[in-house]
């Protein structure tokens, strides 16, 4: 079957807001169901607040490298150390159906991505200044001094991929940078081969002579 959905890239460096974005996001009512947030296999240990199988799935390395074996994820990298990857299989039933599905992944997950499904769509998302991107880590207080410090260095590495991305979304004000992805979503789906195939039927007794 084609897939009508569309699979979408969103990668930022940790704290610039991307994951209360993708939240908001699912939980606009034109979201409706009709877009689902991939939720990726990690080896990392989890945190305060989360849960195994919402946030992550939560696995250790050698499972991690059983699934790499048998070819289970779509893209999968090492990121500060641990192993992170998308699963195959339920984003592809989802794509059949016609759901959109949010990728929330790193550059290099997004570069394999890109190479396996060239119609896959990547949104890239800057914090609005350094200082504010500094203050987001610190306020998470959830990791020690060491690691924010060192998440600091990997978010301007990451950045430094934003050339990579289609669009390229500051969040300076939440509502704003919610709207931007939100049209960029809405927009790819009135894509006229995505369309053609979701209103076959209507499109027959339109054109029907
Ligand atoms: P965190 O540990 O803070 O949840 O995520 C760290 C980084 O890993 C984030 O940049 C996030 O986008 C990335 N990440 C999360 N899941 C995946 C995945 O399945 N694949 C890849 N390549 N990166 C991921």
């Amino acid at each position: 079957m084609a897939h009508i959905g569309t699979l979408f890239i969103i990668s930022s460096p940790s704290g610039a807001g991307k994951s209360s974005l993708i939240r908001a996001l699912l939980e606009r009512p034109s979201a409706d169901g009709r877009l689902q947030v991939s939720v990726s296999h990690t080896t990392r240990p989890m945190r305060p607040g989360e849960e195994d199988g919402v946030h992550y799935h939560f696995i250790d390395k050698a499972g991690f490298e059983r699934l790499i074996a048998r070819n289970a994820f779509y893209e999968w990298a090492e990121v500060f150390g641990n192993y992170y990857g998308t699963s195959r299989e339920w984003i592809d039933a989802q794509l059949a159906q016609g759901i959109d599905i949010l990728l929330d992944i790193d550059w290099q997950g997004a570069r394999q991505i890109r190479e396996q499904s060239p119609s896959a769509k990547s949104i890239f998302i800057l914090p609005p200044s350094r200082e504010e991107l500094e203050r987001r880590l610190n306020a998470r207080q959830q990791d020690s001094a060491e690691v924010i410090r060192g998440r600091m260095a990997k978010a301007v590495s990451e950045m430094s991929h934003y050339d990579e991305y289609d669009y390229l979304l500051v969040n300076d004000t939440f509502e704003h940078a919610l709207n931007q992805l939100s049209a960029i979503i809405e927009a790819e789906r009135a894509n006229t081969g995505k369309q053609a195939v979701r209103y076959q039927d209507l499109l027959s007794r339109l054109l029907a002579e």
